[in-house]
């Protein structure tokens, strides 16, 4: 039996996971942990048999006779406590990347669907996974997809990685069009369901950025042999360019339950019971490029992951704290990417050299990202 940690259990890819891991006779889920849905992670603890369970806030609710750590840091607590095999990291945001830590450190493989990990430390990540013998496997999308092609090639013969875009639901809008866009139109995504920050970050383009910085560190590949195509059908997930010219895509419904299945079976297929693509009745797919001109957040992205050092810690930070505002009415949907990189302006250049010192980067990106955001209200 594999003992597994899955952390962000409430969220939309927690969810998905324990409806897939319902009677999986090799994989036991030993612990639990939720950001601040206290009555979620109870009844997930209830469902799966955790003995252990973590809340980031202390909810309003009766935990007594539950075996729960709660407060700042909960998850990472109860995985060193536990000592797993395997953590799913669910996590949404920068917090992720404290699980991340903790479960490397604690010796677990990871199945990492928290992208902020890598984007915000991805070197620091990929040097402790590295020293500890250990597997990070992805379970965004169109990573999943990108680790399943090239395990069916040679290094060598790989020309360039490209990561489809859905286009999110303002594809083909204008600049002067997305000023005016409401959070519920933002959060309307066209072909994927999922929570709301990375909605509103599909929306802004700011996901396949995020995406690209993880596709890097996470494939080892530089920023020239990664690209993006705008997919709005989102049935082809990634695509490799071989050398003699050749292209292998990988395709299927847009259901997360598949790449969650294969990242928590550790790269391994099982028969799953969900929708097959019919590409006669999907009938076309289409693909255009990005619009970089509307969607400025894309190339704002790129930009700091080229940079490196602490630029993709300072634009994850900023972003958080932009879509935030967004989702909270105290910004329009086009300032997020401003707020983005005039932080990035200030303090993109700052190089943090260990775990404590991103997470002090972080800190002070986000207090920037506040005060630009406050400045213009
Ligand atoms: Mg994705």
């Amino acid at each position: 039996m594999k003992r597994l940690v899955i952390a962000g259990v409430t969220g939309s890819i927690g969810s998905q996971a324990l409806e897939i891991l319902h009677g999986h006779e090799e994989i036991e889920i030993v612990g639990v942990a939720a950001g601040s849905n206290g009555a979620g992670l109870l009844e997930a603890m209830a469902q799966t048999g955790a003995s252990a369970g973590a809340l980031n806030l202390q909810g309003d609710i009766d935990l007594d006779g539950f075996d729960i750590e709660v407060g700042d840091d909960a998850a990472a607590r109860l995985i060193r406590e536990v000592q797993p095999d395997l953590v799913l990291n669910a996590v949404v945001g920068f917090a992720g990347l404290a699980v991340t830590q903790a479960a490397l450190e604690s010796g677990a493989d990871l199945a990492l669907a928290n992208k902020e990990s890598l984007v915000a430390g991805g070197n620091l990540v990929m040097d402790l996974a590295a020293r500890q013998g250990l597997a990070i496997t992805p379970v965004d999308s169109e990573h999943a997809a990108l680790a399943q092609l090239l395990s069916g090639v040679e290094a060598n013969d790989v020309e360039r990685l490209v990561l489809t875009a859905s286009g999110g639901p303002f594809r083909g809008r204008t600049a002067e069009e997305l000023a005016s866009v409401t959070v519920s139109e933002a959060l309307a995504h066209p072909t994927w369901n999922m929570g709301g920050k990375i909605s509103i970050d599909s929306a802004t383009l700011m996901n396949k950025g995020l995406e690209l910085i993880e596709a890097h560190h996470l494939f080892a590949v530089p920023y020239d042999q990664l690209g993006v195509v705008v997919h709005p059908e989102s049935l082809v997930h990634a695509v490799i360019e071989l050398v003699d010219g050749m292209q292998l895509a990988h395709l299927g419904v847009a259901d997360m339950r598949a790449p969650i299945a294969w990242a928590v079976d550790g790269g391994n297929r099982r028969r799953l019971d969900i929708p097959r693509l019919d590409l006669a009745s999907a009938g076309s797919l289409t693909f255009e490029e990005p619009d970089i001109k509307a969607f400025p957040a894309l190339a704002i992205a790129i930009e700091a992951g080229r940079a490196g050092g602490g630029a993709p810690a300072v634009l994850n930070a900023a972003n958080e704290v932009a879509v935030e505002a967004f989702l909270s009415g105290g910004i329009p949907f086009t300032r997020i990417p401003e707020v983005v990189a005039l932080t990035l302006d200030v303090l993109g250049s700052e190089v943090p050299e260990s775990f404590e010192e991103l997470t002090a980067l972080d800190t002070s990106a986000r207090s920037q990202a506040r005060s630009f955001i406050e400045a213009a209200a």
